[in-house]
């Protein structure tokens, strides 16, 4: 492709970053990352009444958490409306667009006297062809002069050819009375000035993509590639809404889940590359057609995003984990981890991140290394800590003391007092987890005990012996 890929991702900041449009900004870093193309951000905050900082901030840091890093500087749809506004008089001046003087009564006596005769409601205004000298002094929108005839095709690369009858389509305002742009051509002002290629974007724009290209041929624009995707239903398969919850990317973060597994499972929803399931950003990259992508709306599956975060869990990096839950804890509102939390957790890592698939997991997993002397012990765990498990806990310590600190040493000494005894591994091992951990499920107790190290252990263990 000789062409550079341009793309973009054009959120409203009048809410949360929904997981649909996490996964359409998604889907265009992947497409740009693969194609060495650029990826762009704008904030379409033309809309005052409804845009929030708030919102504005919430996309940015759902962006950063997921990883989709942007070219440039963030573009603020609002401060180019001096721009828009200039275009809408270009396209005057070219006789691509006309003043509309008509009124707002007129426009809706326009629309009574149509459906009182049963014909098109669609506002012909009888501005469109009228000599200029005849303009009064009055305020004015600026339409597109759209075409009656024929159609208008959108080449979509997911939906295939789109045709639209143009005598379906009014001639749209583009400029309004107050001089402000509307919203259909402050989106194709900025997709042109910033040298979009491609546009990626939810198919509830579908729609708009016919309008959109009227004004690009209009101005005599290069129209971009639009591939416009099947929108995320939820698991029941409707259409995905507040009521199936978790429809604000934030509320990922919160519940733990690492962002590396998220983009892997958010990329599978609704584009496909044969049979993978679990693949690396690079693969993906490597990988992102738009041919891939599918045609019907994808379903949300929590079951599957926990199995593909699970296997991302347990490639990862240990020190990079690290980070991941600092920044999980603080989505969730818990509180940070201490100095020694940390260490403890750290080194609990390898041990512990191939078990679990979220960040909740993980925690509940390193409890051991988390907790500090003296240990809380549940009741299950307590009922491991019997007289008689004591009294080999206390037989077990200057063994302990005495070992090489390595998983298999411990293991063997382990084994070789509970054959001494007549025991079985678990009759051991079960005293022992709980002495180490306070609770009755754990990791690996040679794993705990080689993470908590030999003063750690032996203390802990004496805490209980007897
Ligand atoms: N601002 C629009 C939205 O948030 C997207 C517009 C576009 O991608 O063209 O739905």
């Amino acid at each position: 492709m000789s062409q550079k890929i341009v793309t973009r991702f054009a959120p409203s900041p009048t809410g949360y970053l929904h997981i649909g449009g996490a996964r359409t900004a998604l889907f265009n870093w992947l497409f740009a990352r693969g194609h060495g193309g650029t990826f762009l951000l704008r904030i379409e905050d033309t809309d005052r009444a409804r845009s929030t900082p708030e919102a504005t901030a919430a996309i940015l840091k759902g962006l950063e958490w997921l990883g989709l890093d942007y070219d440039g500087e963030v573009v603020s749809q609002f401060e180019r409306v001096p721009r828009h506004a200039e275009v809408a008089r270009e396209m005057l001046a070219r006789g691509a667009a006309y003043k509309c003087f008509s009124t707002q009564e007129e426009i809706e006596a326009f629309r009574e006297k149509a459906k009182a005769e049963g014909t098109s409601q669609l506002f012909r205004s009888p501005w469109r062809d009228a000599d200029p000298s005849t303009y009064p002094d009055a305020p004015y929108v600026i339409r597109l002069k759209a075409p009656r005839e024929g159609a208008t095709v959108v080449h979509d690369k997911v939906q295939g050819d789109v045709t639209v009858r143009n005598d379906q389509l009014d001639d749209m305002v583009c400029l309004r009375s107050d001089g402000t742009p509307t919203y259909m051509l402050a989106v194709v002002v900025d997709d042109h000035d910033m040298g979009v290629t491609h546009v990626i974007r939810g198919d509830d724009h579908l729609v708009n993509a016919a309008r959109q290209m009227q004004i690009y041929l209009a101005m005599g624009w290069d129209v971009p590639v639009y591939a416009h995707i099947p929108l995320i239903h939820g698991p029941d398969g409707k259409k995905l809404s507040k009521r199936h919850g978790a429809v604000g990317l934030e509320q990922y973060q919160a519940m733990g889940y690492p962002a590396a597994g998220m983009r892997n499972y958010l990329a599978r929803l609704g584009w496909s590359h044969g049979d993978d399931e679990f693949f690396t950003d690079e693969q993906a990259k490597s990988w992102f057609e738009l041919e891939g992508i599918g045609r019907s709306p994808a379903r949300l599956d929590f079951k599957k995003l926990e199995n593909i975060c699970g296997r991302h869990m347990a490639v990862a990096d240990d020190d990079a984990l690290m980070p991941q839950v600092a920044g999980y804890l603080e989505a969730a509102e818990l509180p940070a981890l201490t100095e020694t939390q940390a260490k403890g957790l750290r080194a609990a890592m390898p041990y512990i991140k191939a078990s679990a698939k979220t960040f909740p997991q993980l925690i509940e997993k390193a409890h051991f290394a988390l907790v500090q002397r003296p240990v809380d012990v549940d009741e299950k765990a307590a009922k491991q800590l019997d007289p008689v498990s004591r009294g080999i806990l206390k037989e077990l310590t200057p063994r302990l003391q005495n070992a090489s600190w390595t998983r298999e040493d411990l293991e063997a000494i382990v084994k070789q007092v509970a054959e001494e005894k007549d025991l079985g591994l678990g009759k051991l091992a079960s005293p022992l987890r709980a002495a180490l951990a306070g609770r009755s499920v754990t990791p690996g107790v040679f794993d705990m005990m080689y993470v908590l190290g030999r003063e750690e252990t032996l203390a802990r263990v004496n805490d209980q012996a007897a």
